[in-house]
């Protein structure tokens, strides 16, 4: 990867939660980056950190205690004050939330919402602003754009509302959209819909897109490159193309193995045994140990670090280093064709 093609580089990333006199962690020392016009998806179980990661992008999580650095374009966004915070978001880095009804202004038309928040960030005239929401709502395929600016997001269906979102997100041409579980609200076809919009948008437009998500289908019809979280740790990370063709940490191959395959006829789905940590309750050594069917002794005592396997490979599990089979009668089954 090249310096300059870099757009996000995130080091050493630790949030933490004060509860009553208590430092509650949520994520542990993540690395990672993203480069320019890249589309990465973060996978997880609710509760693994990838939510609360993807606000600190944003600078959504100032209640939190939050250590490390992100930087974008060069500048450590973990050091920017509120008023340079709101320089950034919604200009050069913007999100998309699950629904959209949280984020849209029940009580202003969706034209009016469109020019505020471009009134904001660049020096545009009215008729100018308007131009460009209508063009905006036509891109991502919503029809009659021009009388849509005079409704209220009650007067959209999801899919609409969804699509309403995307097109705030993009007014600036952000360099990063942060897509958090965009399309897990929506019914199958629409989902399908907004998945191809996005993943136009990021071909077009060239922005990289953060795609946080607990589908593994999702990942694979728009990621590049996929990053598996587990209690607030990064376990595994590479290409899809090489994770879903050969997952390596036993967690990884869980996840696989408990979602359906229309290749193969499954009597039962297989689940992973046991339930994530809470937060408060993260214990010392690997944190899937409860839940492993391959555990050892060492994983008791120290956390494994995620390490290069081969290149745009990383794993983060001891059976790595020993280099043993990681094949069992319980986690076998999967394969690379696992759609949810
Ligand atoms: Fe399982 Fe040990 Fe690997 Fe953790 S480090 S995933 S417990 S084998």
């Amino acid at each position: 990867m090249k310096e300059q093609d870099v757009l996000l580089d995130v080091k050493q990333l630790s949030i933490a939660f004060q509860q009553k006199k208590q430092k509650v962690p949520i994520v542990h020392h993540i690395s990672f980056s993203i480069q320019k016009g890249e589309t990465l998806g973060i996978v997880g179980e609710s509760g693994c950190g990838k939510s609360i990661t993807s606000m600190s992008l944003m600078g959504l999580n100032q209640q939190t205690d939050t250590t490390g650095e992100v930087h974008f374009e060069g500048q450590n966004l973990l050091s920017l004050s509120e008023k340079e915070w709101r320089e950034i978001r919604g200009n050069d880095i913007s999100m998309i939330f699950q629904e959209p009804m949280t984020s849209l202004n029940p009580l202003m038309p969706i034209g009016k919402q469109m020019t505020e928040a471009l009134f904001t960030h660049q020096a545009i005239g009215q008729k100018e602003a308007k131009a460009k929401a209508v063009d905006l709502l036509e891109t991502v395929g919503l029809k009659q754009a021009e009388s849509l600016l005079k409704k209220y997001p009650h007067e959209l269906s999801g899919g609409m509302r969804q699509r309403v979102m995307i097109a705030m997100a993009m007014l600036c041409h952000p360099k990063l959209m942060i897509a958090d579980e965009p399309t897990t609200a929506l019914d199958v076809t629409i989902q399908a819909q907004i998945l191809r919009l996005l993943k136009k948008l990021n071909e077009e437009m060239d922005t990289a897109i953060l795609f946080i998500t607990h589908d593994l289908g999702v990942v694979r019809q728009i990621c590049q490159r996929v990053m598996i979280m587990y209690a607030g740790r990064i376990v595994e990370e590479g290409t899809v193309d090489r994770i879903f063709q050969k997952p390596l940490h036993p967690y990884t191959k869980g996840l696989f193995a408990s979602v359906p395959s229309f290749k193969e006829k499954k009597e039962k789905l297989i689940s992973i045994a046991g339930h994530v940590p809470k937060p408060g309750a993260i214990r010392s050594g690997c944190q899937f140990a409860p839940r492993c069917p391959y555990q050892m002794a060492q994983c008791l005592e120290k956390d494994p670090a995620l390490q290069s396997i081969e290149q745009n490979h990383r794993v983060a599990c001891f059976l790595m280093e020993g280099g043993e089979d990681t094949e069992s009668p319980t986690l076998a089954s999967e394969s690379a064709d696992k759609t949810v």
